[in-house]
């Protein structure tokens, strides 16, 4: 949880400021700026850079376009958890590319957007229902029970 001293204003001699929090970097963990555009320290986010255009690059020729992740990592030697990491962001665009993705968070099919895929979005909407619908009937239920408690206490 941030509390005051962590949020720090940086003001550039533009004039723009920017807001984010006084946090350690989780690759190396040296002191940096927490921002919503910045998620790693300066070095690293530098490095990261580097290896986005190297995996860019693969992926943008033609004859890679049928790569898997495997592939990819093995390929441009970048961390699998990284190219996932761009991927939903939407930072790497992977339209196109149908072996790409992540594993989707229920079922572990490939997806390229999102947490969980089609199928498992629609069934967890279906059990959403299913689990709303059970509670309204229970409430119906126990309305009924009342009414008949009530209405034998008064013929008593
Ligand atoms: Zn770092
Ligand atoms: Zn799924």
């Amino acid at each position: 949880m941030a509390n005051f001293a962590d949020i720090s204003y940086v003001t550039f001699e533009n004039g723009v400021k920017l807001v984010g929090e006084l946090r350690n970097c989780p690759n190396c963990n040296s002191l940096f700026l927490k921002t919503n555009l910045r998620d790693v320290c300066e070095n690293c986010y530098k490095t990261e850079q580097k290896q986005f255009d190297v995996v860019y690059n693969f992926i943008r020729k033609s004859e890679n376009r049928m790569a898997t992740m495997d592939q990819i990592v093995t390929a441009t030697d970048v961390d699998e958890d990284l190219i996932i990491k761009w991927i939903r962001s939407g930072k790497l665009r992977v339209a196109g590319l149908p072996n790409l993705g992540y594993p989707c968070d229920s079922c572990g099919t490939l997806i390229q957007k999102g947490s969980v895929c089609p199928n498992c979005a629609t069934n967890i909407k279906q059990d959403l229902y299913k689990a709303e619908e059970e509670k309204r009937r229970i409430q119906e239920l126990r309305k009924k029970d009342r009414t008949y408690f009530l209405e034998g206490n008064k013929r008593k």
